[in-house]
Order: C-alpha cells, then sequence, then structure tokens
C-alpha cells in the first residue's frame, strides 16, 4: 500500500490521480489532500477518501473546511507553510506534484529533502529550478517520475536503456486548439476557442500554454532537466492525433515511441505504481481506427513561444524563471480580456530582455526574480 499526498487535488490532475486511487485501494491510500482554495470540492474529496490531513492554502476557507469535517478525525490546516509541512510527514511515502505553476516549487523541493518520491505533474518547478531540484532530488536520492505525458512516454521509452546514449529526443505536440491557424487568423481569438482543446481535458493554464506553444517551451526545458539532454538534441514534432506520446531515437538511428490513446490516467497510473503496470480498463488503441498518425514541424513563426522557451534555455541561469513568471502573468492577463492572445509571446519576449542576467541563481534569487518579475508584468 502506497500512501500519497496530492498536491492540487482539486485540478485537473489531482482529481484524476484520486480516479486511479478510487479504482485501486488495494494499492493507494490518498493520505494528504491538498487545495488552492476549491473548499467544496477538497470537502467531498476528504468525506470519500478519508485522508489522515487535508490543507487548504487559502487561509480564509479554514474555517469552512474545518467546520465541515468537525465530525470525522481528518486533520485540517492551511496556509503555505502547512502545505509544505504535510508532504514531509512520516506516513507519505509519494507525493503526486500537481499544483499549477511557480506556486508548486516549494512545496515540491520540501517534499525532495524529506525523501519523498515525486510524481511531477507541475513542469514549472523543473522549468524555474531544474539545476535545483536535480541536484537535491540526487542528494536525496529521490526518485523524480514524470507524469506529463510526453515525459512518462520518454520515461517508459528509456527503461532498459541506461546504458545506451540519447542521440535526439522527439517531443510530440498535439498543436492545441489554434493548429494551422496564421498570425492574421488569431489575432482576436477568445478565451473560449483557445480553451477548446481537440484532444486532452485540462487545468485552463496548461490549455492556453497548449495552444501557445509555451506549454511545449516548457516541456523542452523539463525533458533537458529530467533526462539530461541540451534543448537543440530535443526536436519538437506536431502529432495532431496525440497517439505517439513521444519517441527517443539512439545513437544506432533506432526509434523507440510510446503509443496509446490520449488519457492522463495511464502516465498518472505509471508514476504511482512505477515499476509496475497495473491493468487498465480504458479503451485500447486501434491502429485500424486511426490508419493516419501524421507529423509536421511546429509553425514557430505564429506561436513564438516555442522560440522564446528554447531561447531562455539556451541562454540558461534566471531566464527559465522569468520567462515561466512573465508567461504566468500574461496568461493570467489573457483570461482577465486585459491583452490578446499574441500579445502572451511579445509580454515574455520583453521581460526576457528588460530582466538582469543571473548565471547560476540560487533559489533565494529565484524567488526574488519571480516576484520582480510578477510585479514588474502586473504594472503593464
Ligand atoms: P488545474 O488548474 O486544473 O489545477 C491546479 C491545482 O493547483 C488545483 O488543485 C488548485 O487548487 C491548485 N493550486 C493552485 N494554486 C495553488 C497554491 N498556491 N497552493 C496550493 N494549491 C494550488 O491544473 P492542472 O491539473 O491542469 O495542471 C497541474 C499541473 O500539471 C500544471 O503544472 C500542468 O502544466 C501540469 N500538467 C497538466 C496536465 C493535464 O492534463 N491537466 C497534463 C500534463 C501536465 P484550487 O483549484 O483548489 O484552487
Amino acid at each position: 500500500m502506497k500512501h500519497i499526498a496530492i498536491l492540487g487535488c482539486t485540478g485537473s490532475i489531482g482529481t484524476q490521480t484520486l480516479n486511479v486511487i478510487r479504482r485501486h485501494p488495494d494499492l493507494f491510500q490518498a493520505e494528504v489532500l491538498i487545495a488552492g482554495s476549491n473548499a467544496k470540492l477538497l470537502i467531498e474529496q476528504a468525506l470519500e477518501f478519508k485522508p489522515n490531513m487535508v490543507v487548504i492554502a487559502d487561509k480564509s476557507k479554514y474555517h469552512i473546511v474545518s467546520e465541515s469535517l468537525q465530525n470525522t478525525d481528518i486533520k485540517v490546516f492551511a496556509g503555505e507553510e502547512s502545505i509544505c509541512n504535510a508532504v514531509e510527514m512520516d506516513c507519505v511515502d509519494l507525493v503526486m506534484a500537481a499544483i499549477v505553476g511557480f506556486a508548486g516549487l516549494r512545496p515540491t523541493l520540501r517534499a525532495i529533502k524529506a525523501n519523498k518520491t515525486i510524481a511531477l505533474a507541475n513542469k514549472e518547478t523543473m522549468v524555474v529550478a531544474g539545476a535545483i531540484v536535480t541536484e537535491e532530488a540526487r542528494r536525496h536520492n529521490v526518485a523524480i517520475l514524470p507524469v506529463d505525458s510526453e515525459h512518462s512516454a520518454i520515461f517508459q521509452v528509456l527503461q532498459g536503456e541506461s546504458q545506451n546514449r540519447i542521440d535526439k529526443i522527439l517531443l510530440t505536440a498535439s498543436g492545441g486548439p489554434l493548429r494551422g491557424k496564421k498570425r492574421d487568423q488569431i489575432g482576436d481569438v477568445t478565451l473560449e476557442e483557445v480553451l477548446k482543446h481537440p484532444n486532452w481535458s485540462m487545468g485552463r493554464k496548461v490549455t492556453i500554454d497548449s495552444a501557445s506553444l509555451m506549454n511545449k517551451g516548457l516541456e523542452v526545458i523539463e525533458a533537458k532537466w529530467l533526462f539530461n539532454v541540451e534543448p537543440k538534441d530535443i526536436q519538437v514534432l506536431v502529432h495532431p492525433q496525440s497517439i505517439v506520446h513521444s519517441m527517443v531515437q539512439f545513437e544506432d538511428g533506432s526509434i523507440k515511441a510510446q503509443i496509446g490513446t490520449p488519457t492522463m490516467e495511464t502516465p498518472i497510473q505509471y508514476a504511482l505504481n512505477y515499476p509496475f503496470r497495473i491493468e487498465s480498463y480504458l479503451p485500447r488503441f486501434s491502429f485500424w481506427e486511426h490508419p493516419e498518425l501524421t507529423f509536421y514541424p511546429p509553425d514557430t513563426d505564429t506561436f513564438r513561444c516555442l522560440t522564446l522557451a528554447y531561447n531562455a534555455i539556451e541562454r540558461g541561469g534566471n531566464m527559465p524563471c522569468v520567462l515561466n513568471a512573465a508567461n504566468e502573468i500574461a496568461v493570467q492577463k489573457f483570461i482577465d480580456g486585459k491583452i490578446r492572445f499574441l500579445d502572451i509571446a511579445d509580454f515574455v519576449s520583453k521581460a526576457l530582455v528588460e530582466a538582469p542576467f543571473i548565471g547560476n541563481p540560487s533559489l533565494d534569487d529565484l524567488f526574488a526574480i519571480d516576484s520582480e518579475i510578477r510585479n514588474r508584468c502586473n504594472k503593464q
């Protein structure tokens, strides 16, 4: 029995993680549930899964949660420090890191330092602080198991290949809801159109990132850190069907792919039960129903965020942190109707040009630069 803490239990990845736990009560126990501000869903989940503890980040919601759970044995806490304390508890074996954005970094690092196995969905953690996170994981002998479907695919493909050098990672991208459109066609695209992802049902931020190709840029950076591969050796392929989840090319030219129907529950359960696979009830992929799998180069003239992410990781240092902070603010501004979709890339580009470069940032430097960029971008 694995005892699991879920950071971001009320989100898309969090609820799908609970689906996996619900189906396998013999394998997994939801030990700690951690939400941002959705008290209603957190209470429902707590009453169903009966965790040892729940934590809500938004302290103003503490009373709602604690009053609703007062007739149970479930402990209730609120605030960021309580989140960090919760993932460190002795009774936790594995932490599902599924908070969205920079907010996931601190609790994930605390879990690593407490020797917890990490199932990593929160790609922003690796983007912002990949060097520090991988070094801490090495020092504490902690496994970081990827949950992002592309990185799970690469991880699965690499099983049994530790003696072989990776020649190239072929990172697939669905292209998102705006695939095939040119700049002049998406100047006035609405939030509703951007949120209509053809293949995946995900949280708002990652869906917007998927439309701008920033998501793929963040994934290039995540892949660099997870698999120790230089960005120039990570090639993005647009693959509209989202069936080939990613591939690895080896020195002899052989390419290995991981293939399956698009569902996040497969990578989630692979990470939760690694190295053992669990039988799945989900429909099997049929080549007869999908006789054509297609691949194209990304359109980086229209979707400039991908190039910005490559530039940021090639410059290194604090630049991926700047990229991430500016993107989080720009995405929120687009959601709030304050900027247009194509402005997201301009916003991020300006932040990268203006921010001072720090070659080897400490964690404190990263927190400082993140808040400086947020303040600066919020004023624009
Ligand atoms: P959602 O927006 O659906 O969920 C985000 C979760 O984070 C919610 O539970 C939210 O709580 C919680 N949260 C937000 N801010 C805080 C905070 N300050 N403290 C504690 N909890 C917080 O996002 P997704 O599930 O879609 O994505 C989560 C991560 O996984 C992202 O990094 C994303 O890129 C990655 N990912 C997602 C995929 C997907 O299919 N969804 C696929 C691959 C990667 P609340 O709602 O209660 O406020």
